[in-house]
This record gives C-alpha cells, structure tokens and sequence, in this order.
C-alpha cells in the first residue's frame, strides 16, 4: 500500500481470520466498474462496520485453490505465504466494502466494486481488475477484514471527503453511515460522466463530481488520475469550524491534498489519508 496515515484512526475488525467466499454474481455497472458480488461459505462471520471498512481481497491463481492463502492477518502468517511459490501463491488486493445486505435472496452478500483499469490485452490491467472481467459464479475468494479508518472526531460535524474512483466505494458506505446531522463536503472524481453513482447520506453533505471523459480509465493517462480532485480540493476554502477531512485515492491526490490541509492549519488527527494505489509515471 502506498502513503498512509490510516494505522492511527483504524478500528479493527472483528475477526482477522480468514473468510471464504464465493462469487454470487459480476455485474458491469457503468463504463469502468464492475460490482462483484460475494457471498456462501464463511459469509455468516464477515461483521460490517459501514463508513470506509476495507479488506485484503485473495484471488486463487489460474483455477488455484485457497490453499496457500495467509490463514490471518498476522506477520507469521504473511511471512509463511510469501515462501509459497509465485505459481499457486495467491494475489492479494485490497478492496473496500461497498455495500452489506444481510437479507440477499441466498443468505447474506457483500458488493465490491472494482475499477476497470487497463486493458487485460496488452497487459496493463493487473490481476484483481482482470478478475472482476472474468470472474464466474461460484469462483473462491478470500476475504482479510481490515475494518475502517474513517473516524469522526468527537463533537465534529464538518467533513470534507475527497477521492479518485478507487476510493468511490468507500466513500458511498462512508455517505451511507454518517449521521444525518452532518455537513460538509464530498469531491469525488471518476473516469467518466457515466459512472456516477446514486448517493445517499445527510441532506447536508454537498456532492461535487468531476468526471475527467475517459482519461484514465483505459490505462491511458492513469498519471493524470486525481489531478481533477487536487485540483478542486485545494481550491476550496478551509472551514473555520473543526472538521474532519479525508482523502484517498491515486498516491499523488492523497498526500497532496492532506498537505494542503495540515498547511491551511488543520490538526494532523483531523486528517485521514491514504494513497489507494500508485500511478506509474
Ligand atoms: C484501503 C484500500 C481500499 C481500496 N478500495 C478499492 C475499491 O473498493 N475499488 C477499487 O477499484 N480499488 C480499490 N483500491 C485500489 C486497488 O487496491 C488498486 O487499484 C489495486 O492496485 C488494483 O489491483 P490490480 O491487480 O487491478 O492492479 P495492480 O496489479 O495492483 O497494478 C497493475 C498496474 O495498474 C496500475 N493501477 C492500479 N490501480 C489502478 C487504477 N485504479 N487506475 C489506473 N491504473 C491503476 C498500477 O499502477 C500498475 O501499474 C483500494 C485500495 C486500498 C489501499
């Protein structure tokens, strides 16, 4: 994971074991995601936590198994994974909880949404992006609950959210766990106009989109993501009253955006970072 401050808000998960699961359904949603669904096997033990709950997502190579997957988050058990061999060692990747229905049709579901960065063809989308192309009902997943970072300082209720598409899940479920009494703002830069998504959360949180037309979201261009949301994150005044502000996304966006804030005088507590993935420049 690139640059983050996360560690100092995190709220850990339940369990750190890991989950098995299996593909329920893939969806295309809109031009550069698609919503996986999870569900079946240790499902009943995933406890959601709502806002920013994020989780190591493990991809069984080539019609692998689980097998060799890390059995918890634990040093021991990342160092014993990495001696597997890199021909059945499953990927890992880390994905964020977009939505929880405990009452799906078959017993509870978990949706990922993943961004289809890249092209599968000439080798620019990495294995979790080509994965949510392919992936068939009933395929194994693991599941690493890593909980959440988001965390609203106490008796603060202005927020400013920033993020790339990367961070758009995270910050749909974060939108969907706020109290209604809080105001503020979100800035949320996508692909494309066409994947914009229905938003819920308080009246009082202003959305702002910036779609980029298509840069990016085929690979080409991916180190211009994030620019759109600097942009207009640095552009917007800071509150006089306390806030929390949280930024993810492209490594660029999210450190460069908590360095405008800490420098407008914002406290470093009042800021959650993280880069959610590294453009190669
Ligand atoms: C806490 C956390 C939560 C996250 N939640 C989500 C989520 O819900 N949905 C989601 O889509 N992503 C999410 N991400 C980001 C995701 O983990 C990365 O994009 C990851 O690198 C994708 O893995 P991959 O196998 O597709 O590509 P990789 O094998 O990791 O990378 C292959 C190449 O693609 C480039 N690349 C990676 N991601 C992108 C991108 N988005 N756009 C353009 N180029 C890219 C890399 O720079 C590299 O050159 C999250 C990251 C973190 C840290």
């Amino acid at each position: 994971m690139a640059r983050t401050n996360m560690r100092t808000t995190r709220t850990e998960p339940a369990t750190g074991e890991l989950l098995t699961l299996h593909v329920l359904r893939r969806a295309r949603i809109s031009p550069n995601f698609a919503r996986v669904t999870l569900g079946g096997g240790d499902i009943a033990r995933f406890v959601p936590m709502g806002y920013d709950q994020w989780f190591r997502l493990v991809l069984p190579v080539a019609g692998g198994t689980l097998e060799a997957a890390p059995k918890k988050l634990d040093t021991l058990s990342y160092l014993r994974f990495l001696t597997v061999s890199s021909a059945t060692r499953p990927v890992i990747r880390n994905y964020s909880v977009r939505a929880f229905r405990p009452d799906g049709p078959g017993g509870p579901e978990l949706d990922v949404d993943v961004v289809l960065h890249g092209s599968p063809e000439d080798g620019t989308a990495g294995p979790a992006s080509t994965w949510a192309r392919t992936c068939e009902e009933g395929d194994p997943v693991g599941l690493l609950d890593e909980g959440t970072t988001f965390r609203l300082p106490e008796g603060v209720r202005r927020i400013l959210l920033v993020a790339d598409e990367t961070g758009l899940p995270a910050l749909v479920n974060t939108l969907a766990s706020l109290p209604g009494d809080v105001v503020g703002h979100a800035l949320v830069e996508i692909p494309d106009e066409a994947d914009r998504q229905e938003l819920g959360g308080p009246a009082g949180v202003e959305v702002t989109w910036l779609p980029r037309g298509g840069v990016g979201g085929d690979g080409r261009g991916a180190g211009a993501v994030g620019a759109l949301a600097r942009q207009a994150a640095c552009a917007l005044p800071l509150p006089e009253e306390p806030a929390y502000c949280w930024a993810v996304g492209e490594q660029a966006l999210a450190t460069g955006v908590r360095r405008h804030w800490v420098a407008g005088g914002l406290p470093k507590t009042h800021v959650t970072f993280c880069g959610y993935w590294r453009a190669r420049h």
